[in-house]
């Protein structure tokens, strides 16, 4: 065998498992079915602005081994996400707090807020919430469900609120304070130089094959190292014998704008079901560039089918169920190891990623 690991995927799981087995001496051979490494963290510089290529990423953590890891490979400025929702002629901030309800409903306290919240809550008589719907009107009501959430959702994973997962909704922070940021974090920021440039890092020593996809030449790849990491599409790996996966797909259309601002904030959301788009996101204001020209992208979800960019798994119970099975497979392996977003059919952000990245890196080594 010529290599140690074969690692499918240049994203931040495929790097950083490459990065740390290539430092204790292991050989590495990424292959990378894209043109370019990073997978969906990648960043484009134009116009002076590193330019997100697959939606807007904001790193966020509480875990301090996972900041201090991420931070040996770049610097981060102090951006705070404060995304901003438009519905139909009213904007209103996000996530859900006390601005949202001056805005919503003209409530000054606190106690006002909960107490009209309360008031929503036993008109729906949710006791269980067992679907979005329910969870999202327990936690803020029906006049937000209905203007801020039912509509974007519905858009963004093309099913029917009450046929998602509730736990979709409870990323976002509720609070009953005058706070706009995005995330409850310790920890948040963008990177300075952009992520392809962590990634560059990443995988500096090892070597990179692109445009090699492991499904066009799967014999060949399968006998050139000892062992696989594999950050691909498990249902794919196994020949989709338990049936296919889920996921969604989606559509960035990017334009550069010949003015300095065009929307004055890094992330607007737009909810009403019947605009296309779930976001525009100005990724000049992620980094406070002073580039006289500006670049948005509107992100548009769209249905996923084979042979698509998978880029979120559809967690639910039916899809689990499916994934379970999977899994099962997975742990009898010897020889391959799968991780990241769609080796493990998880809706993990950046962090967890690295967190995961780290622990299989840290079982391989004690194996
Ligand atoms: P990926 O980045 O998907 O990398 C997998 C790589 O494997 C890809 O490059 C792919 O081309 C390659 N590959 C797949 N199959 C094959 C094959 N058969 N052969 C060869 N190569 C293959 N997280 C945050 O923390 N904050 C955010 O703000 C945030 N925003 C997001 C916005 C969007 C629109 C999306 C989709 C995700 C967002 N995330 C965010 C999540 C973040 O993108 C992921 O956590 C992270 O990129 C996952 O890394 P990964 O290595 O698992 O997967
Ligand atoms: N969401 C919503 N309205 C918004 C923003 C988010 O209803 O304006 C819901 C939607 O269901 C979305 C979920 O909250 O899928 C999680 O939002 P997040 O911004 O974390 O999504 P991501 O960045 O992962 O696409």
């Amino acid at each position: 065998m010529k290599y140690d690991y074969l690692i499918v995927g240049s994203g931040l799981f495929g790097s950083i498992f490459a990065y740390e087995m290539n430092r204790i001496g292991k050989k590495c051979l990424v292959i990378e079915r894209r043109d370019h490494i990073g997978g969906n963290v990648y960043t484009e510089k134009r116009e002076n602005i590193n330019v997100h290529m697959y939606g807007a990423h904001i790193f966020h953590t509480s875990d301090k081994r996972v900041w201090e890891y991420i931070n040996q490979f770049t610097e981060f400025n102090n951006f705070i996400n404060s995304p901003v929702a438009v519905y139909e002629d009213k904007m209103y901030n996000l996530p859900f707090n006390m601005n949202t309800f001056y805005q919503m409903w003209g409530v000054k306290t606190p106690s006002e807020a909960v107490s009209k919240i309360e008031e929503q809550k036993r008109e729906a008589n949710i006791s269980e919430p067992e679907n979005l719907e329910q969870q999202a009107i327990s936690l803020v009501g029906r006049d937000i469900y209905t203007k801020l959430i039912k509509g974007y959702t519905e858009k963004q994973w093309g099913k029917d609120c009450t046929q998602l997962p509730a736990f979709i909704i409870k990323r976002l922070p509720v609070r009953l304070t005058f706070d706009n940021n995005y995330f409850n974090d310790r920890y948040q920021g963008i990177p300075l130089d952009g992520y392809t440039a962590i990634i560059e890092k990443l995988l500096e020593n090892v070597e990179v094959r692109l445009e090699c996809d492991f499904f066009d030449n799967r014999e060949h790849w399968e006998n050139i190292a000892e062992k696989i990491v594999f950050t691909g599409m498990i249902d794919q790996y196994y020949d989709y014998r338990y049936g296919q996966l889920e996921y969604r797909g989606l559509r960035f259309e990017t334009e550069t704008l010949d003015m300095e601002n065009y929307q004055g904030n890094a992330v607007i959301n737009y909810t009403e079901r019947e605009i296309p788009y779930t976001r525009i996101i100005e990724h000049k204001h992620f980094e406070g560039s002073d580039s006289d020209k500006t670049i948005v992208t509107r992100e548009y979800p769209s249905e996923w089918k084979p042979g698509d960019e998978a880029y979120y798994p559809v967690n639910d119970d039916k899809n689990n169920s499916i994934y379970a099975k999977y899994e099962d497979l997975a742990h009898n392996e010897d020889n391959v190891i799968f991780g990241g977003r769609l080796g493990t059919y998880k809706y993990y952000d950046m962090w967890k990623i690295i967190d995961e990245a780290l622990n299989a890196v840290d079982d391989e080594i004690n194996k």
